[in-house]
């Protein structure tokens, strides 16, 4: 049986926001007009050269309920919690964060003359996991498996498996099987992935021209690019080349109650998560490094 193309469905132009204590992004997940993409909860891209639109950063904030994933492509961003874990998230390397039942945390982009560009991506826990302890993953860049595929294709596999299994990340195991794709596209080349089907899938493309699915649409970074269901992602680059993270998820179908940095199930667990954080109960557990 021949493989059907994911086709493009929607293609939204990320809106600026000001977020943690004054820094300007790019969001286009968790806003009025997307508010998610199950099990996706929010996309942000930051990137610039200005220190005035990143250097206040995101000051001590906790978060319970979700995992956070902070990919870093130019610049630092140094970070520490409440548990004690503290360090720096340099160009090429992810934090990969599951807060569970509750982290205090602070991430600051530090001022360099490069400036800092990356994306932060929040992925929901299934309710059974949201309680669970907290723990890190840093993936430093050599850490990450890196390879060209096909003809000018080059990519680095931070979740899942990618190119039939010949490949394969540091991030496996979890409950809604993220398959995470840091591509980049030299021009004129091309790119196609499985993406098991029924999966939730997005591109984001950060720069570029690029063009997707069985009709090439063109796509112009910074855009997110939402797929229809199918079995394979395709992608092509025209004369400039592209960048754009490949992402993909088991949707979990289930309720979803949003209160900032909280992500529950029901009105009722946000209430107890702010009445937790009045009494001193917000913090649980320890955090495991992995
Ligand atoms: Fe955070």
């Amino acid at each position: 049986m021949s493989q059907s193309s994911r086709p493009v469905t929607q293609i939204v132009a990320p809106e600026p926001v000001v977020e943690g204590a004054g820094v300007h992004l790019r969001r286009s997940i968790g806003t009025r007009r997307l508010d998610n993409l199950d099990p996706f909860l929010l996309l942000d891209h930051f990137e610039s050269a200005s220190p005035a639109d990143y250097k206040a950063g995101f000051p001590y904030h906790p978060h319970r309920g979700i995992e956070t994933v902070t990919i870093v492509r130019t610049g630092e961003v140094r970070h520490r919690d409440s548990l004690e874990h503290r360090g720096t998230i340099g160009a090429g390397d992810i934090q990969w964060m599951t807060s569970g039942s509750g982290i205090m945390h602070e991430e600051m982009p530090q001022v360099r003359p490069e400036g800092i560009a990356g994306l932060q991506l929040w992925l929901n826990l299934p309710a059974r996991e949201k309680m669970t302890r907290p723990k890190y993953r840093d993936l430093q860049a050599d850490r990450l498996t890196e390879a060209k595929l096909g003809e000018g294709a080059n990519v680095r596999v931070i979740a899942g498996e990618a190119s039939g299994g010949r490949l394969l990340g540091p991030v496996e195991g979890l409950a809604v099987a993220p398959k995470f794709l840091d591509v980049t596209l030299l021009p004129g080349t091309a790119f196609r992935e499985t993406v098991p089907r029924g999966h939730t899938a997005f591109a984001y493309v950060d720069h570029g021209d690029l063009r997707f699915g069985p009709e090439q649409t063109a796509v112009h970074g910074p855009a997110l690019v939402v797929f229809g269901d199918g079995d394979i992602v395709e992608a092509s680059a025209g004369t400039g080349g592209g960048r754009f993270l490949l992402a993909a998820a088991r949707p979990l179908h289930e309720p979803i109650a949003r209160y900032g940095p909280f992500v529950m199930n029901t009105r009722a667990e946000i209430e107890q998560t702010l009445q937790d954080l009045r009494t001193g109960n917000f913090i649980r557990d320890e955090a495991r490094d992995e």
